[in-house]
């Protein structure tokens, strides 16, 4: 545009200096072509702004030199007098035209300037005039260059906030890249989390769905951590959770896969095999990096005393009605039965195997009708006074039987009936049965009732049983509720409120298998705990010296505490020996009688109650 204007200006040249108007637009033309094919080249290399602005900084003043110079060589001095006044353009455009650094505008529009006076010096006008002019000249000079300094300052700060939003931008986005990279990772062991691992899976799933590249899913979990945490703490927990990751995922790198922490001391790993025997390989591996990690673990009570895992893997495999979740749900069937096969190994989900069929579906399914097809029922098992040999106590234990009479043991649908939530329901039935099978009349003293965490969590518990005790009419004073320690209970407040609004019903509370997890001793401290009753465990250990001391501290312990002391699992002469000689209150096992159902517990109380009425009287 600067050049289209300086060429237009020839027209002015031939009406004002029409006798060196030839030289004049040569020179136009030369510096005008001249700037703009130095630009075009340097436009085409890129080169920095700031040598463009040189380019055209120059052009400013080879244009003016190119200008004047022939022009003031003019014959009419008047003409060229009243002609320099276009000089300014030039000084405007260096200084406002162009967004030149205010460094090269200043020695541009200065070099004009200087051009100017050297050329005002020589011409032969008045002084008067000269002076005027060099005025004029100075004036603009100074205005243009105020305007330009001021524009310079703004067009710094716009390029500076310009920036500043750039960098701001920049760090948006990398904070919301990290934040995604942290929803996704699992804080303590850096592997993928949950969430990240779903979202695998089901691209792992549409591609077998569209492609048909099968694939495996494989659980691992870690053996009796919580035993571990328990003994070791939660940040040596924590360590173990690390080392197996790490672990696990060095070895997944030579497979095409990816890991994740499920949850918990649970692992997932996803990979492209639909051969059996390789991923039954890789399940076989896993079990063996961690074991090979030899990471201490005492306190388990199946004779290994290493960190192990157990792994259930599950294939992808044409069926009916095939669902994403169910090759994870086959994988945590395998998984249950590594467990249940003693841990430290691995299963392969088959779906031929009866055992894999889902026994906790089936067992959740069954819960549901107990009550109402009278499935579940409910035995005692005397509890003996050891002083006076009187059993005046009773546990109650529940039994629940399949469709065709097998039994079930609690081992496997007290836990079910826990997740599922169906223990409230069977837990307000047992109580209502102890207290019409057994309290309703004076038969027996006190029933103990096993009270699941769960039961007490909910609220309105306490109200429901105090319903109960209205209804049947017993004292809260004939219940005792039990509670394991063994089971994960945090004490939370709501907990803490049912036991003492229980107490206030009357209801004691006992401690249950004391001493097979280490929160009982927290415990202890927060519950005034009537009876505690000592797992059997440590009973069946006092064949070792060892185990015998064992016992004798954790007796000492609970001694202190003020609780009556009661002893699982009695089986022998012996062993009743051995509680007399500890002075322990109660003791409870099939030395003393195995559960039985309500008829013949009462019939054979009252047999041994007249036995032991004629023993007195003897
Ligand atoms: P628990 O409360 O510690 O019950 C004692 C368990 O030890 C019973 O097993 C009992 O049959 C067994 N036992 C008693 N004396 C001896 C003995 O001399 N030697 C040996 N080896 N074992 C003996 P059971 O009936 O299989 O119950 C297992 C667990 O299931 C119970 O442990 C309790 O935690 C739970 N449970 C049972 N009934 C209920 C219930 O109604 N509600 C809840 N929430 N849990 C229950
Ligand atoms: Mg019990
Ligand atoms: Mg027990």
């Amino acid at each position: 545009m600067a050049v289209a204007i300086y060429l237009m200006f020839s027209a002015t040249d031939l009406l004002l200096i029409p006798d060196v108007a030839a030289y004049t637009i040569v020179a136009r033309f030369v510096v005008g072509i001249t700037a703009l094919l130095i630009l075009e080249e340097q436009l085409r290399r890129g080169v920095a702004t700031e040598w463009l602005d040189l380019t055209c900084a120059g052009a400013i003043i080879f244009g003016y030199i190119g200008w004047l110079c022939p022009a003031f060589t003019g014959a009419d001095k008047e003409s060229v007098a009243y002609y320099m006044v276009f000089g300014t353009i030039f000084m405007m455009s260096a200084n406002l035209f162009f967004t030149f650094s205010f460094k090269l505008s200043i020695v541009t529009s200065t070099i004009i300037m200087f051009i100017l006076y050297v050329v005002n010096y020589f011409l032969p006008a008045t002084l008067t005039y000269k002076m005027v002019f060099a005025t004029f000249y100075v004036s603009c000079f100074t205005f243009t260059s105020y305007v330009n300094w001021k524009l310079n300052g703004e067009r710094y700060n716009v390029f500076l906030n310009a920036l500043e939003a750039k960098i701001q931008h920049r760090e948006a986005t990398e904070r919301g890249k990290a934040l995604l990279r942290l929803s996704r990772t699992d804080p303590l062991t850096g592997l993928e989390n949950r969430r990240a691992i779903d979202e695998k899976l089901r691209d792992y799933w549409s591609d077998w769905q569209r492609l048909g590249n099968g694939f495996a899913a494989i659980l691992i979990d870690v053996d009796f951590f919580k035993k571990f945490n328990d003994c070791y703490g939660h940040q040596e927990g924590d360590r173990c959770l690390i080392h197996v990751a790490n672990a696990l995922s060095d070895l997944i790198k030579q497979y095409d896969g990816s890991i994740g922490r499920y949850g918990g001391e649970e692992f997932i790993v996803l990979t492209r095999m639909d051969k059996k025997e390789r991923v039954a390989e890789l399940a076989e591996a896993i079990c063996l990096t961690v074991e090979s990690l030899a990471l201490t673990h005492e306190l388990r009570r199946d004779g290994i005393s290493v960190v192990t895992a157990s792994v259930g893997a599950a294939l992808t495999r044409v069926q009916a009605g095939a669902k994403l979740e169910k090759i994870i749900h086959e994988a945590d069937r395998a998984l249950y039965l590594a467990k249940a096969g003693g841990r430290n190994c691995a299963r392969l989900f088959d779906p031929t195997d009866p055992q894999s069929s889902d026994e906790s579906e089936n067992i959740a399914a069954l819960l549901k009708i107990a009550i109402g097809q009278n499935l579940v029922s409910l035995v005692y098992q005397p509890i003996q006074d050891v002083a006076s040999g009187k059993v005046d106590a009773a546990e109650a234990l529940m039994r629940l039987k399949m469709l065709d009479g097998t039994l079930v043991p609690p081992s496997l649908f007290i836990p079910v009936a826990e997740r599922t939530g169906a223990i409230l329901e069977l837990g307000r039935w047992v109580i209502r049965s102890v207290c019409t099978e057994l309290l309703a009349d004076d038969h027996i003293g006190v029933v103990s009732v096993n009270v699941s965490p769960i039961q007490l969590k909910t609220p309105g518990f306490a109200t429901s049983v105090a319903g109960i005790l209205g209804e049947t009419g017993v004292a809260g004073s004939r219940l005792a509720f039990e509670i394991t320690e063994g089971l994960e209970m945090e004490m939370h407040s709501d907990v803490l409120r049912c036991i003492s609004d229980l107490k206030l019903l009357g209801i004691k509370i006992w401690l249950d298998d004391f001493g097979t997890g280490f929160a009982g001793l927290s415990w202890l401290r927060l519950i005034d705990f009537d009876t505690v009753k000592i797992d059997r465990s440590f009973l069946h250990a006092c064949g070792t010296q060892k185990g015998m001391a064992m016992l004798q501290d954790i007796v000492a312990l609970v001694r202190n505490r003020g609780p009556k002391i009661l002893v699982e699992g009695v089986e022998t002469d012996e062993q009743m020996a051995l509680m007399r000689e500890f002075g322990i209150d109660l003791i409870q096992g099939y030395r003393v009688g195995r559960p039985a159902a309500a008829g013949s517990f009462q019939a054979k109380r009252t047999t041994q109650k007249r036995a032991f009425t004629v023993l007195k009287s003897a």
